[in-house]
C-alpha cells in the first residue's frame, strides 16, 4: 500500500513537473515568435526616403517630413527651406 501511494506521489511530481515545463516551453516558444514578428514589420516599415538637401537615404521614422519633402535633420530642412525663399 506505501508503495503504491509513493508511485502515485512521484507519479502526480513528474506530472506537473512535464506539465510547468512544458508551459515555459510554450510562452518562451510565443515570445520568440513575438520577436521575430515584430522585427519582420520593423523590416518592412522601415522605409528608407531620401534627404532632400544632402541626399543622404535614412528610415522613413527617422526623416523629418516639410511640404511634401524629406529631410535627415531639421538643420537641412531649415536650409532647404531658407534657400527656396531667397530662390522665390
Ligand atoms: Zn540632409
Amino acid at each position: 500500500m506505501n508503495l503504491l501511494l509513493i508511485r502515485l506521489i512521484i507519479f502526480a511530481v513528474l506530472f506537473f513537473a512535464g506539465l510547468k515545463l512544458y508551459r515555459m516551453y510554450r510562452e518562451w516558444k510565443l515570445e520568440r515568435e513575438e520577436l521575430l514578428e515584430k522585427d519582420d514589420i520593423r523590416d518592412e516599415g522601415g522605409h528608407m526616403v531620401r534627404c532632400t538637401y544632402c541626399n543622404v537615404h535614412l528610415p522613413e521614422s527617422d526623416a523629418l517630413r516639410e511640404r511634401g519633402e524629406w529631410f535627415c535633420s531639421s538643420a537641412h530642412r531649415d536650409k532647404y527651406l531658407e534657400e527656396r525663399k531667397t530662390q522665390d
